[in-house]
């Protein structure tokens, strides 16, 4: 089976690991936990960058930080993780669903005044699968309403919008570094802020919300989703190449695009996109099939499965989702892009041990399954 992920461990990592180990700062003290947090903070020019235990983590600490009325309205993509609406919920905000742009796959920011309400005090924009929200109306519809913007940049770390990174332009900005992701720490997430006074309440609500001037006194409820020194040294090596494992995967893309041109010509396939001004990083490689080929995600991905190639589905619309049907904020709603894109859309083995002949085998067998379907 071709794995449809692996992540690049290299002999740097090992020998940090190691050396975190054997040093016994086992735990959230320690060089790497510093170290990291200061390259990561430097390669997007931002003043703060707070390691936690997981991206999910990251983004119900940001809405926590920033205080927000209960009940406050928080508008993000229905297509994304559970987690950006998980921050809300587990903060006793409403998350708000918008549909998504049938492009770039990120927010549809044309259809996010519409849903603007006296209760909205943030958008999460989530750069989708590398690709940048549309930025600019992002911000400048928040600066209108006095909206906070929180990025989550779980899938875009090193990609551009207007040359800004991704992960600079909100707020409170979001990722994670679970093994997929384009540098890991096993599990783990960050913050990034310019805001002092947010880094600091985000420092403090990660580790129990201690105060310095007396150990275990507390004025307020804290959370430990502190990550380990042992991560940290993972994560730390890992910045040793976070460009190179960037350039390898729009490598790959471009590999697969060039690959599966026949399909992208008889208009069996959407591919992503690249806004201009925009670079895409392509996490994954993904492709949407055409509605008009009389299939869907699951029948080519099982297909894809008997011949030893293993891919993943979009995300499941989160306006869909039965475990909010219960909520008192929950309606019924038709966001026509989002549930396309989770019906007719997968993703292919796109780790960055990716080698270029696996790369040929993948594109043979999915022009082969579509061949034989149409
Ligand atoms: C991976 C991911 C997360 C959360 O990551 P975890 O570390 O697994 O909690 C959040 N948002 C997006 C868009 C992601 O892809």
């Amino acid at each position: 089976m071709i794995p449809v992920n692996e992540p690049l461990i290299g002999s740097k990592e090992l020998e940090f690991v190691t050396e975190a180990v054997s040093s016994g700062w086992i735990s959230s003290e320690g060089k790497y936990i510093h170290l990291f947090e200061q390259e990561f903070a430097k390669y997007h020019g931002v003043k703060h960058a707070i390691t936690v235990n997981n991206g999910t983590n990251a983004l119900i600490l940001a809405l926590r930080a920033l205080n927000l009325p209960k009940g406050s309205e928080v508008i993000m993509p229905s297509m994304t993780i559970m987690s950006c609406a998980l921050a809300c919920i587990y903060n006793d905000l409403v998350p708000i669903f918008v549909d998504c742009d049938a492009d770039t796959w990120c927010i549809d920011v044309s259809q996010v005044d519409a849903a603007i309400t006296p209760r909205t005090k943030a958008i999460m924009p989530v750069h989708f699968y590398g690709h940048p929200a549309d930025m600019d109306i992002v911000l400048s519809i928040a600066e209108e309403h006095q909206l906070y913007v929180i990025e989550d940049f779980a899938e875009a770390i090193g990609a551009t919008y207007k040359g800004r990174k991704c992960g600079t332009m909100g707020h409170l900005n979001c990722a994670s570094f679970y093994a997929n992701k384009t540098i890991t720490t096993g599990e783990g997430g960050v913050c990034l802020t310019n805001d002092d006074t947010v880094a600091a309440e985000v420092r403090k609500l990660k580790n129990l919300a201690f105060v310095p001037e007396r150990r275990f006194l507390h004025y307020e409820l804290g959370f430990n989703f502190r990550m380990t020194n042992l991560q940290a040294a993972l994560g730390y090596a890992q910045m040793f190449n976070i460009d190179q494992h960037i350039d390898k995967k729009i490598e790959i893309a471009g590999l697969y695009s060039t690959l599966l041109q026949p399909l992208t010509e008889k208009g069996f396939i959407q591919l992503h996109t690249q806004k201009n001004g925009c670079k895409n990083i392509f996490w994954v490689y993904a492709l949407v099939l055409n509605k008009d080929l009389g299939t869907n995600a699951a029948k080519v991905m099982k297909a894809l499965e008997n011949k030893g190639v293993q891919t993943r589905p979009f995300f499941f619309p989160l306006h869909q989702q039965p475990v909010f049907k219960s909520f008192n904020w929950f309606k019924n709603q038709e966001l026509p892009i989002s549930e396309h894109l989770s019906e007719q859309g997968f993703y292919l083995p796109s780790g960055l041990t990716l080698e270029k002949e696996t790369v040929e085998i993948v594109a043979d067998a999915l022009i082969q399954v579509l061949n034989e379907i149409v």
